[in-house]
Order: C-alpha cells, then structure tokens, then sequence
C-alpha cells in the first residue's frame, strides 16, 4: 500500500516509519508512505499556505491553491487512481471495519489539516471520504493520518507475524465486535496474583471457551454497545455456560 500525506509537518511522520510494526512494513516493501509538503508548491516570496477566513473570525485556513497543486504532485507519486481521505473532527468516526476496507486499497492520499482546517472548497471537489478519530479536536491532522497508516498497516498481508496475528485483536475476526480478553505471562505468581489456572492447564477448548467468555463479559461490562451489533448464537451449551 502507498500512502501521500499532505502534512505542513512532514517531520512528524518519522515517528510512523521509523518504529515498530510500522517500520517493519516499510522496511519489507509492503508499506510505503510518503508526505508531500503543501508550503514546497508556493510561489509566493513567504511561501503562504493559510489565510484569514472570509466572515471573521478567529484563526487561519489552509488556501485552496498550494493544497490542489500538492494533491497533483502526490497524484503522480503514486501508482493509479488514488482515494483521497481528509481527516477531520467532522468525518465519520473511524471504526475497524473502516480500516479494514481502507486497507484494502493500493494507494491513497491522507490530508492533514492544520490551523481551523481546509477551505471547504477543497474538500468539495477533491475529497473522496472524510474519517475522524474521535470526539475530540487536535491541532493537525497528522497524528489522525498516523492512527489511520497504523490501523491499516496491521491487516496487510505480511506485515504481522502469526505471533501478533490481527485476527487475534479486539474489534477484528473472531472477536469482531468483541474486546480482547486478559492476558498474562510469567511469572505465574506475583504479589499473591495469579494468572488463571485455565491458562496453565494446556487443555487448549478449556482456554478458548474461557478466553471467549472473558471477551464477551468485558465487552458486556465496558461497551455493551459492541454486542447489539454482534450476532449472537442462540445459547451457550450447558459446558461453555460452566
Ligand atoms: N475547526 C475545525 C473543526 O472544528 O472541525 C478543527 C480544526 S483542527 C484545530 C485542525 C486540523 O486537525 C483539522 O483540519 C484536522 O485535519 C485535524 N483534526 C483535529 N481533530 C481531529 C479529529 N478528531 N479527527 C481527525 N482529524 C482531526
């Protein structure tokens, strides 16, 4: 997957590709983000990315023309038809159905807004999808973008070992609306804590049922939300409700 952020920050992104899971992606060729910095398309003497909003009010805006110049530069980094994706308090809260679909595509191009955001004309006309990362409001788009590559980055093919396998995590397949259960390593014992005897019994459907009614009770208790969207069987046979 070849992802251009548009960032004023392109500095910020080396905290992605330069760690980690996301690094490993990089490294291996699966994965490849790079940002194209709208401020290197002006052709005014202060380099001028932002200017007041018509109507007032506080604060600047990203201008239209170094933004659309920098998208056509970013077109022509990467191969194909790009989706383009402006992160935003206003888009659709990101969810890990959203990543999975996203992830899916080869190539993509990221906005990250910066100051009260873009003028809405380019979103109008060039935007594809709008994603926020949450109720809250940061100062840029960039760290958005970052939360976005990294979600994506875990369900490409190869990019986790079977060890740290997605399917395996909160929210993705067998736990697809579902939160993880607890897990444990050793010591076995610590300041009169235990790990579960189920987990050292090495009978592995004794630790699958728990583990799965580990998930289901948690998700019950802090996000009961999830399991209204969660098919359910009809019922626990008598053994898995022990
Ligand atoms: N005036 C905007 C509003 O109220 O919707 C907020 C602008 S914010 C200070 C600057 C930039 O940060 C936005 O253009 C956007 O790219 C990014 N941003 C801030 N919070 C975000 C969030 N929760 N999700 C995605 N992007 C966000």
């Amino acid at each position: 997957m070849k992802v251009a952020v548009l960032t004023l920050f392109p500095e910020m992104l080396q905290a992605l590709t330069g760690h980690g899971i996301t690094r490993r992606a990089v490294e291996a060729g699966l994965l490849s983000v790079t940002a194209v910095n709208p401020r290197d398309y002006t052709t005014d003497r202060h380099r001028t990315v932002d200017d007041r909003p018509f109507g007032g009010g506080p604060g600047m805006l990203m201008k239209v023309e170094p933004l659309l110049v920098a998208l056509k530069a970013a077109r022509e980094q990467l191969p194909g038809p790009a989706k383009v994706i402006y992160l935003t308090p206003q888009g659709r809260r990101l969810d890990q159905q959203a990543v999975e679909r996203l992830a899916s595509e080869p190539a993509m191009i990221l906005i990250a807004g910066r100051y009260e955001g873009i003028d809405e004309r380019v979103v109008e006309t060039e935007v594809d999808e709008q994603w926020s990362i949450g109720d809250y409001v940061l100062s840029g788009g960039e760290l958005p973008a970052m939360v976005l590559i990294d979600a994506m980055a875990r369900r490409l093919p190869g990019v986790l070992g079977h060890q740290d396998s997605a399917e395996q995590d909160s929210f993705s397949g067998e736990l697809t609306n579902l939160l993880d259960c607890p897990h444990y390593t050793r010591p076995e014992e610590i300041a009169g804590q235990r790990v579960p005897d189920v987990l050292l019994s090495g009978h592995h459907e004794a630790i699958r049922r728990w583990r799965l009614k580990q998930a289901l009770g948690r998700t019950w208790q802090r996000r009961p939300d999830l399991l209204e969207a969660r098919q359910l069987s009809p019922g626990l046979s008598s053994e898995e409700q022990d």
